[in-house]
């Protein structure tokens, strides 16, 4: 890819990017389809100072990760309807001197679990109750499921259960309970933790689709005790994958190289 007077470039803030598989993801999209764009890591501490720059420098899309998610959010022009329900931005769309606010991860999740599954009526356990299980409760009302939700923190749970309109489980009560389908949004699984997951084993087989979004590693003793049970899996790749897609295609308005973008992040999880 070479850079010029005309490449446009895109970006993603937070603190720390270092660790991003994003710039890979985006930077092959571009390099596949010939664009001349490019897409760099933003570490930013200064978000006010930070959304004047983006707008002043003429910097089309960024995608925001931690901790600024709900930071940008006052300093947008406009928000999309989902991402301020959600109360969260994953993806800046800047142009014409104006910040338009989205969220990408609940996209990403449903179309990660609508390859398995048709989310309309269907009855969804979601496990957790901070940042992405909200984007993803979200997005699963969206798509019209039946949620139940169960994590460790009473209080949170239950805050977030209200909000989505559903009933709010103990982990303890999850032998108990039944549905579709199961998605594991917490970090539970997640390295170090590997040895770990919430749902026993032996009650896997009762969902007939089982989703993590943990993605390091891939195969999370969940999906492994999963896909044992003979439930179909989705990886936590699946859903960074998709929301990166949507992110792609509001920036440039074409069709993203989704196996492109899947190759890339593969191998920089594997270079890590
Ligand atoms: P977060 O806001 O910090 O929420 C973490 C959730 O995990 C909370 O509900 C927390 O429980 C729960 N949790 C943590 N340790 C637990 C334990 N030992 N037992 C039971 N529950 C536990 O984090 P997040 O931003 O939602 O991210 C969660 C995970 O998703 C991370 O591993 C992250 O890497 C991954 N992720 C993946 C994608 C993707 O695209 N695949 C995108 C975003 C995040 P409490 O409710 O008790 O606090």
């Amino acid at each position: 890819m070479r850079i010029n007077g005309s490449t446009i470039l895109h970006g993603i803030m937070g603190n720390p990017v270092s660790h991003s598989l994003s710039p890979a993801m985006h930077n092959s999209a571009f390099a596949a389809l010939k664009l001349n764009a490019a897409y760099v890591p933003f570490p930013v501490t200064d978000v006010a100072g930070a959304m004047t720059g983006f707008k002043a420098l003429g910097i089309r899309g960024v995608s925001v990760t931690i901790p600024h998610k709900q930071a940008v959010i006052p300093h947008l022009d406009e928000i999309d309807p989902v991402a301020a329900r959600i109360g969260a931005v994953n993806t800046l769309d800047i142009q014409h001197g104006r910040i338009i606010g989205h969220n990408t991860d609940w996209l990403g999740a449903n179309r990660a679990l609508q390859e398995k599954i048709t989310l309309a009526g269907s009855r969804v356990l979601l496990l957790g109750a901070g940042g992405s299980a909200r984007a993803i409760g979200f997005g699963l009302l969206e798509a019209g499921a039946h949620i139940m939700l169960a994590s460790r923190t009473a209080a949170k749970g239950r805050e977030l259960a209200q909000t989505l309109n559903c009933p709010w489980h103990a982990l303890d009560e999850i032998p108990d309970l039944a549905a579709d389908c199961l998605v594991n949004a917490t970090s539970v699984g997640m390295a170090p933790q590997i040895e770990a997951s919430l749902v026993p084993k032996a009650c896997l087989s009762r969902f007939s689709v089982v989703m993590d979004i943990v993605y390091a590693p891939l195969e999370t003793r969940l999906l492994i005790e999963a896909s044992e049970a003979g439930c179909q899996v989705v990886n936590g790749l699946a859903m960074l994958l998709y929301q990166g897609v949507a992110q792609f295609e509001l920036w440039t308005g074409r069709p993203a190289p989704v196996a492109v973008m899947r190759d890339s992040l593969l191998a920089a999880l594997a270079a890590r």
